[in-house]
């Protein structure tokens, strides 16, 4: 049993962590499926409550905008006072440092975990004790990242997965701070567990059959995970119409929406152009979505 791979994060079978779902050892699909439905009932009955939005998971179809989002969410929250640590949990998109505004390229956190085993194996740990060389500061928003497959033959991207988990699980956040993720396209992550410490999932959405399609999956992982507050951004909206008929579709898959990002032709040239987000609008739009969520988990 590979460290990587139960979503439990034991680091073998019948270690303290494990709880013997049997999923390592699961030979068949029915066995398969049994396994994964104690994980989920064991992630619902231990999920932390809060009410608190601090650790926010941002997932979705790949090309739906996560990262824009995240960036856009980043800029809105710094504005307002948060201190935001933002980690790149995505292997293979290199775009968020710099939509940030980040230049250069700091340690990944997979090699945080690999090469420093007593780190890996503390409970809990801050942003203060973070070795600086793993992150890149900009304007007063810490980036880090878990790493990206950069060559054939790599390996696979287990060792990145597992630093994303583990730094939602074990990093605690002091007051004012908010720790963002910019999570892998699709709902691999939702099968490694990743999110399972998050407070908050945010799916994005764009005008397509095949995002709402991922969105109404993720939406329901994370619910049986445990997740209580699990929702949509809707993103490159062209008009109330369209937002309205995804609206509509997403209710069908019972995922409630937080707020809407209009199409932006000026985020759309900057994304061309591989320029940092500055798109006032949007902006804007991200932090009246955030308000509105922050909102909605104080009534
Ligand atoms: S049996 Fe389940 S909990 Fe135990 S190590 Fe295997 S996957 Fe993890």
């Amino acid at each position: 049993m590979g460290l990587f791979h139960c979503p439990l994060g034991a680091p073998y079978y019948d270690d303290d962590a494990c709880i013997d779902c049997g999923l390592c050892y699961a030979q068949t699909p029915e066995e398969k499926v049994e396994a994964s439905r104690k994980i989920r009932e064991y992630m619902k009955a231990h999920a932390p409550r809060t009410t608190a939005v601090s650790k926010v998971a941002v997932c979705g179809k790949g090309g739906s905008g996560k990262t824009t989002v995240v960036a856009l969410l980043t800029l809105a929250l710094k504005e307002a006072g948060r201190r935001v640590i933002v980690i790149d949990a995505d292997e293979s998109n290199p775009g968020l440092g710099r939509m940030l505004g980040i230049e250069g390229e700091s340690k990944p956190l997979s090699d945080l975990f690999c090469e420093d085993g007593l780190f890996a194996e503390r409970e809990r740990f801050s942003m203060d004790e973070i070795p600086p060389r793993f992150v890149s500061d900009v304007d007063g928003v810490r980036f880090m990242a878990v790493g990206k497959i950069l060559d054939p033959f790599q390996g696979c991207a287990c060792s990145m997965a597992e630093s994303a988990r583990q730094i939602v699980e074990k990093l605690e956040l002091k007051e004012g701070e908010m720790l963002i993720l910019d999570m892998e396209a699709g709902v691999e992550s939702f099968g490694r567990g990743v999110e399972r410490h998050a407070d908050t999932i945010l799916v994005v959405v764009e005008p397509s059959f095949e995002s709402i399609v991922v969105a109404g999956r993720i939406a329901r992982m994370a619910q049986g995970m445990g997740i209580g507050r699990v929702g949509a951004i809707l993103n490159k909206m062209s008009s109330e119409a369209m937002a309205n008929r995804t609206k509509q579709e997403l209710e069908k898959w019972d995922v409630k929406v937080f707020g809407t990002l209009n199409y932006s032709l000026e985020l759309a040239e900057t994304a061309f152009e591989g320029k940092p987000v500055c798109s006032r609008a949007s902006v804007e739009e991200a932090g009246i979505i955030f308000k509105a969520l922050t909102c909605a988990m104080s009534l």
